[in-house]
């Protein structure tokens, strides 16, 4: 299979007057062609800076992405100048965030704003980029695209903006699309509307998708595979159908008793006791030992590395030696 992505041991730090926080901290993973990876975890897990790096867009001088190697269709991102990023963003890797309204400017009519793209990357004329945005919005559901084109971000709702972001990420038809919680700020109808296009879109175009969210419900919808993150590492990863039958990782566990079972009426929701650590002061050991039940002697002096464990990967001592993990 054709692999679009391929991060390996990511570091991202941010340097802070109240110390250095280690956002994310060694974080592998690889994405194919037309699949779909969800990157899940609590907010300050580590998943948006793990895009943004993707992306170059970490904000400097306090974030620096200090080690590790980031290969785009095997092509090393982080040798790049400033300059060949821009021509790769919006183009080759695009993305698209939580609040459409933020991202698009509301002085210009949606089709100005998927034309721009178009012009800057494809080097179209007015009239090729009109016709492009309207075969765009027609694309991702949008009714009367004619007309729709000449509109401005205020006359649409809130779904119908998500899905000209989305339009206006898939112009130049991009290898890889990043969503950052794409859907947090819909209802849950539209969600699930928006969560079908991507679906479509990811099997007509063979889009590559990274997709950020806190909802795992949102995962199983979409996602082929899963990566959990805590505290800036990666805690658990497989393939969603896996995951969400066996997980193994005891913050996972967590996580999956607190999705709401539509099926059946709950009284009330399971959540994770306690807090993510400060990422200045984090424990010594395994960094969700403080919250952990099965917390053993060993989790608060070592770090249990990622391992295989039937089929899927886990990083806790309930499998495997605890005696081979790393001391601090
Ligand atoms: Fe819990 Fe220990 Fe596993 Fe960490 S390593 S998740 S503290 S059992
Ligand atoms: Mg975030």
């Amino acid at each position: 299979m054709e692999q679009v992505l391929e991060v390996k041991g990511l570091k991202t730090y941010f340097y802070t007057e109240d110390g250095v926080a280690k956002s994310v901290d060694g974080v592998d993973f690889t994405l194919s062609k037309g699949k779909t990876l969800g990157i899940v975890g609590e907010s300050g897990c580590g998943k948006s800076v793990t895009s943004l790096s993707v992306m170059r867009l970490v904000s400097e001088p306090a974030g620096k992405i200090v080690d590790g190697e980031i290969l785009f269709n095997g092509d090393n991102l982080l040798a790049k100048t400033e300059k060949e990023m821009r021509d790769i963003r919006g183009n080759r890797i695009s993305m698209i965030f939580q609040e459409p309204m933020t991202s698009l400017n509301p002085v210009f009519t949606v089709g100005n704003q998927i034309n721009e793209v178009l012009k800057l990357h494809q080097g179209m004329t007015t009239k090729e980029a009109t016709l492009k945005s309207i075969e765009m919005l027609k694309l991702v559901g949008i009714p009367l695209p004619e007309k729709r084109v000449h509109e401005y971000p205020h006359q649409l709702s809130g779904g119908m903006r998500q899905r000209v972001m989305i339009a206006m990420a898939l112009a130049c038809n991009p290898a890889l699309l990043i969503a950052d919680e794409p859907t947090t700020a819909l209802d849950v109808t539209i969600q699930a509307q928006i969560l079908e296009l991507m679906k479509d879109l990811k099997e007509r175009l063979g889009t590559a998708i990274m997709l950020v969210t806190h909802d795992l419900g949102v995962v199983a919808e979409v996602a082929d595979e899963v990566m959990v993150m805590y505290a800036g590492r990666v805690v658990e990863h497989g393939a969603v159908r896996e995951i969400f039958a066996k997980p193994m990782h005891p913050y996972t566990q967590g996580l999956l008793k607190s999705i709401p079972d539509i099926s059946e009426e709950v009284e009330f929701l399971e959540t994770i006791e306690g807090l993510v650590p400060n990422i200045y002061e984090m424990p010594a050991g395994c960094s969700f030992a403080p919250r952990c039940k099965h917390a053993m002697d060993a989790c608060r002096e070592r770090q249990p590395a990622l391992t295989y464990d039937g089929g899927h990967k886990v990083r806790c001592f309930l499998y495997g030696d605890a005696s081979e993990g790393e001391v601090g």
